[in-house]
Order: structure tokens, then C-alpha cells, then sequence
């Protein structure tokens, strides 16, 4: 199946064919043309914890370009020096597909336009394109701007007015629109209205407090629709879990334009998850948003860009996060086998995810020979071997391993099990120093490798023991292996297992690594929590290693931790 269906023509126009694929259905052919307005460097960066230099924002730009959405909002260049540095800097590099847009308010009450410095910085931005926004419900008009309503229309009617003059592209956002026509319609309208005669081209309907439901949005942007007030666009905050859907149902409604943020980033609840209405839209009303092809980039986009945040990637994020796809399979995995539509609402590969089956302690036979083939490993041709890995897999979930999340360990077992796993270090010993400072802990830790021939004793310091034996396995590895450089611990989780009885309590770590396409979880069981660490880092690192293609030591093939099994 092509990444949208867009370069083929062969998708069906309605309806599910017989016999044919359910993914396929839904589609419908040649709707509108709906822009894409990505916010995340202005209302996006509002989230807690996301905090981007000028340079982060220049990538987040680049990556949202390569995707392909029409608008990049790159900030707001009057409220501060770094959005004004990113206009300047954004000017010199080549778009290849975005236009970018700068962000600013109305002018204030009792002054003109040419007068407001923020108008002005919005022009010195030199963007083709300037958002303004402006009140629309009259509470705010009362409340906030303290002044009259007539002056909140001149102050709306003259900003845009000189954007235009001045050859930008306007698009005005009525903030708190939709709260604001619950309140007073004829005067929500009555702000449209004097967008448009001043010349802005698209009115957007903010949520701004993010509570509208998707049948109020629905009725507000078609009555809004039939007042004809110009070309309308919508933004919606996620406050009542509603942003995607609204905007969806926005763009069923009529609106061309759909503002949101990449992975719903955004203040409080966030914005609507633009990857989220981009493949919904695409693959569920044949919309053409994104270039031919493009779509197939949603997933690792949506992942780049959460790097570039520093902000840990959701696993359950709708049809971009590594479950997105991912079925626990008990006794359907031959059937998921067989017919991959019955079980997923699109194909993971038309966003550039994969389909993943977990495996449970009630794996069967058949849920091992899928899940490695899954994998890459055929087993088909091997009864025996299927029977030994299925017994290995018992007998670690029975002594507290868990590999429904722990992929790479499952693949390490499957290898280690099957002879096929290539060794790449081979543990002679640690040690582990914790110590306890009046200002910071600090731990250190020495590693003894075996490396062929070779017997290498390495150092590291950290902030915690798991933290020092990384450190301490990389430097050992570095030289041998220059591919490590690239894969780094993102997540490290510990549970305590049969925790009643604390002398037998055993500790699982939980640990996810990471390369530039992607993230791995492996797992450690043990009664001690720095073992049980070392096991899922060493797991972890060896994995990497796999993915990177590294060449393996000369010799036998070995474990790489050694367990489990
Ligand atoms: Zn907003």
C-alpha cells in the first residue's frame, strides 16, 4: 500500500470491497485542500518542560519542513529577543516546502497601529505570513483589555490592516472564539467580520480554554460557516481530551486551515496533536495534506522532534507511539498473522510504524513463531528449537522477567537460544563504590571486559551505580566499538517483585536505550538491584551494538549478559 494512497489512484472511492482490506475503506476522493499550520514553536513551547534554544527551533523547523506541513509559526518576536534571533536566522536557510509565519496581538487599546512596537517587530520579522490575534469574547474585552468593544474591533480591524498593507498574508485567530460566541455571538461574529473587511485570509476559531466538545465545535463552526465570513480555520487546546477530534470534525464542518502543535505539545492539556489529525485526515477522508509520500515520515518526525524537546517519546501516541500498534496477542497472534487489517485500524506502515505482537506468559507456540518472525528469525522450519525458546521464556517469566515491553531482550533470548547471537564483550567482573557526599551523591564504578583476546578495565563515575556502570561499559567499549557513541539510556524503571516478603524479594529493572531510528527495552531480574541493572544495561548495550551492525569478536558465539537462561 502507497504512504497515503495519494500516488496510486487505485483506492476504492467508498466503502469496504469484498474480500479487500479494511484499511482501505473510508477514503473518499478529492476533498478540499486543507492547510497545515504547525504552532509548536510558539503555542507547543508553552508546555512545561519544553524549552527549545534558537538552534532546537531551526531542527524542529527543518524536520516539520521535510514532513511537509504548509506553516511553520516560528514565535512570537515581539514578546522576546530569541524568537526575533530565530526569524533572523531562519531567513537565510532554504524551505522547502513550509512558509513561515510570525506570531503577535493585536495593538493595544488607545494607540495606533504604526505606533505598537510589537506590530512593528512582527513586520521586521520579514515573514510572508503574520498571525494576529485578537479578543472575541467579550469577557476578556471587559475583563482583560479593560476597554470598550468598539475600540477591541478598530484595534483588530486596524493591526490587520497594516500587516496587509504591508503585503503579509493575515491570518487572525480569534482567541476564546468559541467561548465567546456562547456568550455573544453577534459580537464574536462582529470580530470576524472586521478581520476580514481589513483583509486577513483565514479566521481561525480558537478553544483556548480547550473545553468545547466535538458536537458544539461542530454546530459553532457551521453556523459560523453559513454567516460567510471568510475563509475559516480552526485551533483547538486538549483540555477536554477533545482536540483531535474537534479538529477533525472542523474540517468535516468546512474549515481549510487547522492549526496544531507536533505531538499535541502545548500549555496545560496541550494542543491538538497535528501528526494525529494529519494521518486521520489522510487516511480516513483521502485529504491531501502533505506531499506525495511524506506521510510514511509521521512516525520518525513525530520521534526527531521529541528528541530535539528532550521530552520522553509517548509509547501510546496514536499511530506514531511504539504501541501504537503493538497487540497483545494470547491466542489471535496466528490470526494477526494472517490478516494484520483485523487488528489494527490502519496500516502501521502508511505512518512509518511497524506492527508489534507482545508476548505474554501466555504465549503459545504459535505467539513465539510470530513474534520472531516479526523479528526476522524464521523458526518454521524448527519444532525443537520453537519448543526450547517457548521453555526458556516460561521458566525467566516464572522467576520475574517480563518481555511483553522488552522486545530486544526477547530477540537476545530467541538469538542466544537459537546459537546465532553474536558476542561482543564478555563480563569478567565489576565493582561498585556508592558514596554519599554532604552536597551530591557520586558512584563509581570499574568494569573488567573481555574482549577477544583482550582484557580492558575501564572506569566510570555517575550520579547513581547504574549511571557509573554505563559509563564505565561505554569507555571500556568506546574504542573497540566507535557505534556506541550514537546510543544512549533514555528510561530506567524499577519495580520490586513479591515485595511482601522482603527477603525474597526480587528487583526488575526495566531499562530503554536508544539510537537515532529508534528505542529498545531490555530487562534485568535479580534480588540485586545493581545485577538486575547491569543485565538490562548490558542487554541494552549489546542490542545497540546489533542494530548498528557492529562486527562481532572473532570466536565463539556468546551471550551477551548471560542470562536470562
Ligand atoms: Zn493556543
Amino acid at each position: 500500500m502507497s504512504a497515503a494512497g495519494k500516488d496510486s489512484g487505485a483506492h476504492k472511492d467508498s466503502g469496504v470491497g469484498e474480500g479487500g482490506a479494511t484499511w482501505e475503506a473510508g477514503r473518499t476522493a478529492g476533498p478540499a485542500k486543507v492547510e497545515i499550520y504547525d504552532t509548536t514553536l510558539r503555542d507547543g513551547s508553552q508546555q512545561v518542560g519544553l524549552d527549545l534554544t534558537v538552534t532546537d527551533k531551526l531542527h524542529v523547523a527543518a524536520a516539520l519542513d521535510s514532513l511537509g506541513v504548509d506553516v511553520i509559526e516560528g514565535g512570537w518576536p515581539g514578546s522576546n529577543p530569541k524568537d526575533a534571533e530565530f526569524f533572523a536566522r531562519a531567513a537565510e536557510l532554504p524551505w522547502r516546502h513550509a512558509r513561515l509565519a510570525a506570531f503577535g496581538a493585536t495593538r493595544p487599546p488607545r494607540r495606533t497601529a504604526e505606533d505598537d512596537p510589537n506590530l512593528q517587530a512582527l513586520l521586521a520579522a520579514g515573514t510572508p505570513i503574520v498571525t494576529l490575534v485578537g479578543k472575541a469574547w467579550t469577557l476578556h474585552v471587559d475583563e482583560a483589555l479593560r476597554t470598550t468593544r468598539e475600540e477591541n474591533l478598530a484595534m483588530v480591524a486596524e493591526s490587520v490592516r497594516l500587516m496587509a498593507r504591508h503585503g503579509r498574508r493575515v491570518i487572525f485567530d480569534a482567541e476564546h472564539f468559541f467561548d465567546g460566541y456562547r456568550a455573544d455571538r453577534g459580537y464574536a461574529l462582529a470580530v470576524l467580520a472586521a478581520a476580514a473587511d481589513a483583509g486577513a485570509d483565514t479566521l481561525t476559531l480558537c478553544d483556548t480554554n480547550g473545553g468545547t466538545l466535538p458536537d458544539d465545535a461542530a454546530r459553532i463552526l457551521g453556523a459560523v460557516a453559513a454567516a460567510r465570513p471568510g475563509r475559516l480555520g480552526v485551533h483547538f487546546h486538549n483540555d477536554a481530551a477533545c482536540a483531535v477530534a474537534n479538529s477533525v470534525v472542523a474540517v468535516a464542518g468546512g474549515a481549510l486551515h487547522v492549526q496544531g502543535a507536533a505531538n499535541g505539545y502545548g500549555e496545560r492539556c496541550g494542543n491538538a496533536d497535528l501528526f494525529a489529525v494529519i494521518a486521520s485526515l489522510e487516511l480516513k477522508r483521502g485529504h491531501e495534506l502533505l506531499p506525495p509520500g511524506r506521510l510514511a515520515a509521521l512516525a520518525s518526525t513525530a520521534r526527531t522532534i521529541a528528541e530535539l524537546a528532550n521530552l520522553p517519546f509517548e509509547p501510546r501516541q496514536p499511530y506514531v507511539g511504539s504501541s501504537a500498534f503493538a497487540t497483545k496477542a494470547g491466542l489471535h497472534a496466528s490470526a494477526i498473522a494472517r490478516r494484520p487489517d483485523a487488528y489494527a485500524h490502519v496500516d502501521p506502515g502508511s505512518v512509518g510504524n511497524q506492527a508489534r505482537v507482545l508476548v505474554s506468559e501466555l504465549a503459545g507456540r504459535s505467539n513465539v513463531l510470530a513474534k520472531a518472525g516479526e523479528l526476522g528469525l524464521d523458526l518454521g522450519g524448527d519444532p525443537e528449537l520453537a519448543t526450547a525458546i517457548l521453555d526458556q521464556i516460561k521458566d525467566a517469566e516464572h522467576r520475574g522477567y517480563a518481555f511483553e515491553a522488552a522486545d530486544a531482550s526477547f530477540e537476545l533470548l530467541v538469538r542466544r537460544t537459537a546459537g546465532i547471537l553474536p558476542a561482543w564483550f564478555e563480563l569478567e567482573g565489576y565493582r561498585v563504590v556508592i558514596e554519599r557526599g554532604r552536597a551530591d551523591d557520586r558512584s563509581e564504578a570499574i568494569v573488567r571486559l573481555l574482549l577477544g583476546e583482550r582484557r580492558v578495565v575501564a572506569v566510570g563515575e555517575g550520579v547513581g551505580p547504574v549511571h557509573a556502570l554505563d559509563q564505565a561499559l561505554r569507555r571500556g567499549l568506546a574504542e573497540l566499538y566507535p557505534a556506541l557513541a550514537g546510543i544512549g539510556l533514555v528510561d530506567y524503571k524499577v519495580r520490586i517483585l513479591d515485595g511482601r516478603d522482603a527477603t525474597s524479594a526480587v528487583t526488575r529493572v526495566m531499562l530503554t536505550t536508544a539510537d537515532h531510528d529508534g528505542e529498545w527495552t531490555t530487562v534485568g531480574v535479580s534480588q540485586d538491584i545493581v545485577t538486575a541493572s547491569w543485565e538490562a544495561l548490558a542487554d541494552g548495550v549489546g542490542y545497540g551494538l546489533l542494530r548498528a551492525g557492529a562486527e562481532p569478536l572473532a570466536g565463539p558465539v556468546l551471550a551477551a549478559s548471560g542470562a536470562p537462561g
